[in-house]
């Protein structure tokens, strides 16, 4: 009997899953498979939060499945000889899953579709994860896009494709053999750093679909406003769910609540995330080299010891801080803060963007290799469209606009916690009295500040002024 083998992904979710729905058109019985395949061809493998998202998401997929009457078949290894041990297997004469658009995972899939072809497989690949293909927006004379306005504005003329229904019945083959899901041991053992995370987050299809329910009827309303407030829970926080494809952007562009007045700002935010996928396909260097080949020549300090301390939240500049703590405790940080932290480690230090990129991509549950690596050129300044190099975020001032209370503040860094509003984002500045009554003793109980932010401002300035000398000769 033949079988077709759909191989889950970057889409662990049944609706709006074109492989899955082409699968049951079909009419084979189905062989749901999902590969844990370390070994890849970049260095950019799964980063130990994503790791832990992973678990909880495959295992609401398989209990999905099991639901329905089936089974998610759960096997590790290079994906090549995966899929052709369960071809064997299963007698599956067909492989049909949903793109994506790494670089490393186009390669991949670009060898294995002509190897199974060889072998007679049919194998059929469907639009993954994105509104559109990544080739199918151009610019008027044909080339891909590098500035985002032209790029939203003929994105949002485009008609994006409706989401496909979730798959009533589903017709399944009989299981095989499949590796218990513990033993990748993808959540964090001794010590569980991530204990606390299932407060914050619901991994898997239902959970996103939740989400996306709450973000409509609570907070898309005020989004415009809200968006950039760390202390209010005013974003969609569907990051990891749509990293992971638990939802796709099709589903979240199309859903019915989206009349609203934070409407337009919303589409835009989900056209930036289409707006790096489209930069990362077509320049598949975006992770490792600056966009801006100028960048190639810029003097990046090295430090260890400073990069330590940003990891850690113990820069001494509490937005800094705080967001650095949000990260380490929840796996998440706030957009408006991740760009004042990416701005302080690459301009008020001058630490390579790279080496912010890397911690991102293991700490955050939603690391996602053309989010992250577009949004941290475009703080350095080296990306598309990016921002420009004397645009360096001053950390007190944002910290006073957008947490002018310092509840965020207060939260991931308590040590804080009774400074006056006044000073809770220049601690510095406080008088001696002022920081005794708030029990607090810079240098011991809060780090001093890691460098004098006018300073750093007027060296970072010289450094990238540079630049220019270099463009001109
Ligand atoms: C230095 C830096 C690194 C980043 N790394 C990542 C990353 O690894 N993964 C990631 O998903 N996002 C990354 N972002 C973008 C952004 O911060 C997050 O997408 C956003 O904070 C997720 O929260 P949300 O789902 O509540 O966003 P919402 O405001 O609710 O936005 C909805 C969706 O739109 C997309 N989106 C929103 N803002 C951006 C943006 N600026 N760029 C691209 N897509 C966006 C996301 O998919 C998001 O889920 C990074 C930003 C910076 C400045």
């Amino acid at each position: 009997m033949t079988s077709t083998i759909v191989w889950f992904r970057e889409d662990l979710r049944l609706a709006d899953n074109p492989a899955l729905h082409a699968a049951r058109v079909r009419a084979a019985p189905l062989v749901c498979l999902y590969v844990w395949d370390e070994g890849r061809s970049d260095s950019w493998s799964v980063g130990a939060a994503s790791r832990w998202w992973l678990h909880h998401a495959l295992a609401a997929l398989a209990q999905t499945l099991g639901a329905n009457g089936g089974r998610l078949v759960l096997r590790r290894g290079p994906a090549a000889e995966v899929l052709k041990a369960v071809i064997a297997e299963t007698g599956a004469d067909a492989v049909y899953w949903n793109r994506c658009y790494e670089p490393h995972a186009i390669a991949r899939d670009r060898a294995l579709k002509s190897e199974l072809a060889e072998r007679g497989i049919e194998v059929r690949s469907f639009p993954g994860n994105l509104l559109l293909e990544p080739w199918e927006l151009t610019t008027q004379v044909g080339r891909p896009f590098r500035v985002f306005t032209p790029f939203w504005k003929a994105l949002r003329q485009r008609d994006i494709p409706a989401p496909l229904p979730r798959p009533r019945r589903l017709n399944f083959a009989p299981a095989i053999v499949s590796d218990p899901l513990a033993d990748w041991r993808l959540v964090p053992q001794s010590p569980n750093w991530a204990a606390a995370w299932s407060q914050y987050w619901n991994p898997g299809e239902s959970g996103a679909l939740s989400r996306l329910k709450a973000f409509l009827d609570r907070d898309l309303r005020d989004y415009a406003q809200t968006r950039d407030w760390p202390a209010r829970a005013g974003t969609s926080r569907l990051s990891p769910h749509l990293h992971f494809g638990e939802i796709s952007a099709r589903q979240i562009w199309h859903a019915q609540a989206l009349s609203a007045v934070g409407q337009e700002k919303f589409l835009s935010e989900l056209a930036w995330r289409e707006f790096s996928w489209h930069l990362l396909f077509h320049h598949p260097q975006l992770p490792e080299q600056p966009l801006d080949p100028r960048f190639s020549h810029f003097e990046w300090r090295s430090d260890e010891a400073r990069l330590a301390l940003w990891q850690r939240g113990q820069t001494g500049i509490p937005i800094v801080d705080a967001g650095m703590r949000q990260l380490w405790n929840t796996g998440w940080m706030h957009n408006r803060v991740r760009m004042i932290v990416a701005s302080f480690l690459v301009k008020h230090l001058l630490i390579h963007w790279r080496a912010g990129a890397s911690w991102f991509w293991d700490t955050l549950v939603d690391a996602d290799l053309a989010n992250n690596s577009a949004s941290w050129q475009w703080v350095a300044g080296c990306g598309a469209d990016a921002a420009p190099y004397f645009r360096i975020f001053n950390p007190v001032l944002q910290g006073q606009r957008f947490d002018p209370r310092g509840d965020y503040v207060r939260h991931f860094v308590p040590e804080l916690a009774r400074l006056p509003d006044r000073f809770v984002h220049s601690p510095w500045l406080a008088p001696a009295s002022v920081l005794d009554a708030a029990n607090i003793r810079l240098g011991s109980s809060y780090p001093r500040p890691l460098v004098d932010l006018a300073a750093g401002r007027e060296r970072a300035l010289r450094a990238f002024a540079r630049l220019k000398e270099v463009g001109k000769a």
